[in-house]
């Protein structure tokens, strides 16, 4: 069976993580922890990195930075995993579900100012398969509005977004006040379970820290800036141990080689099913070309929920695991008594027809072409 994913394991992070255990320093914050965040604060040009224990974690910092209140709304789109409406749903807030583009499930910028209310505090857009929304639009809505953008940056660790306004390449996650990372096994880089906060609005670092560590100042603490400790604010204990920060650093010294083969994968399966695409059998997601990849994921969307379900049964039935992806939020059993009751169709399309095929480090160029083959034969027997 080819598996959908394999977390791939770079090498170092026993030794690293057998290292951390054996300077004596095992909670958070400390070397390890530093390594990662300076890397990314440097590479990626955020003004502040804090790791934390999820990306969940990450947006429940989030919605506490911005001081969400019950009565706040927040618009996210209803094509995402849970937690994007999660961390500001437990902090009283009202979700505005939108809906996708047509052409891929990013949210659809042009229908947010008609969700926008006197109550609307923030915008969360979710970079589907590491691909940016249209973040120009977005960011000039919130200007005109005054409101907060939280990028959930889950899938998007080492992508781009090309401002076709100000010609600049910025990496997802540096465009929005706040963003938030996923370590999580099935992400491109990972620690088990894992996230990371990335502030970029000067504003917020400084209460960013405190919320880290549990309502306290213990940060500056350590640095010295203050002789003594103590509570100052609400929080939590959102910062994870350095023996995940150890193999977290260990996939991050292999993050060009891990990008650069997931890219050949996906290249492999674009010239492949291309073809297939061509001919209507199914479609694969349309950008604009002002956007990069980074091969987070390779997924095709098919003509309905039937053919859907035959391909995969059909994908087992070879020895592939391919698998669908969310299910739209605003009629999920939680949500749909909640939700105003419009209808988003694209959101529901993507729910019905996405198909998530095998994407991992290890995975090898003949199995790619096994795949392929594989959908090539069930379009030719239906
Ligand atoms: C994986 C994922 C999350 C949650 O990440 P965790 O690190 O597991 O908390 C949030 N949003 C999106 C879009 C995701 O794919």
């Amino acid at each position: 069976m080819i598996p959908f994913n394999k977390p791939y394991l770079t090498g170092k992070e026993a030794h690293y993580m057998y290292s951390a255990v054996f300077t004596g320093k095992l909670s958070g914050n400390g070397q390890y922890t530093q390594m990662c965040q300076n890397f990314f604060e440097q590479k990626y040009k955020f003004k502040k990195c804090l790791l934390t224990t999820s990306c969940t974690d990450a947006l429940e910092m989030c919605a506490l930075l911005l001081r969400i209140e019950p009565g706040d709304e927040i618009i996210i789109p209803s094509y995402t995993f849970v937690s994007t409406a999660l961390a500001f749903i437990r902090q009283g807030a009202k979700v505005i579900f939108a809906d996708s583009n047509t052409g891929n499930p990013n949210l659809d910028a042009n229908q947010i100012e008609s969700l926008i209310t006197d109550r609307t505090k923030a915008i969360v857009p979710v970079h589907y398969a590491g691909i940016a929304c249209d973040m120009d639009k977005i960011m000039e809505i919130a200007k005109k509005y005054n409101l907060f953008v939280v990028e959930d940056a889950a899938h998007s660790i080492d992508s781009y977004y090309i401002s076709s306004k100000y010609g600049e390449k910025r990496a997802l996650g540096s465009i929005g006040h706040l963003a938030a990372f996923s370590f999580h096994e099935t992400k491109n880089i990972i620690s088990g379970e894992g996230g990371m906060l990335a502030i970029n609005d000067e504003q917020f670092v400084h209460r960013a820290e405190i919320i880290w560590e549990k309502g306290t100042n213990r940060a500056e603490f350590f640095r010295g800036e203050v002789n003594k400790y103590g509570w100052v604010d609400i929080g939590s204990s959102f910062l994870p141990s350095e023996v995940i920060a150890a193999f977290l650093w260990a996939q991050i010294e292999h993050l060009d080689e891990i990008q650069n083969r997931r890219k050949e994968l996906w290249e492999q399966y674009y010239k492949g099913l291309i073809p297939l695409a061509e001919k209507g059998h199914f479609s694969l997601p349309k950008h604009s070309d002002n956007v990069t990849k980074n091969a987070h994921m390779f997924y095709l969307i098919c003509n309905s929920l039937e053919e859907r379900s035959n391909l995969l049964t059909y994908l087992k039935q070879c020895g592939i695991l391919a698998v669908f992806h969310y299910l739209s939020l605003h009629i999920s059993p939680y949500y749909y008594d909640k939700h105003d009751g419009r209808n988003l169709p694209n959101c529901d399309r993507y729910s019905d027809c996405i198909v998530r095929l095998p994407m991992f480090f290890e995975l090898k160029f003949d199995e790619i072409t096994r795949i392929v083959s594989s959908i090539q034969n069930f379009y030719l027997q239906i």
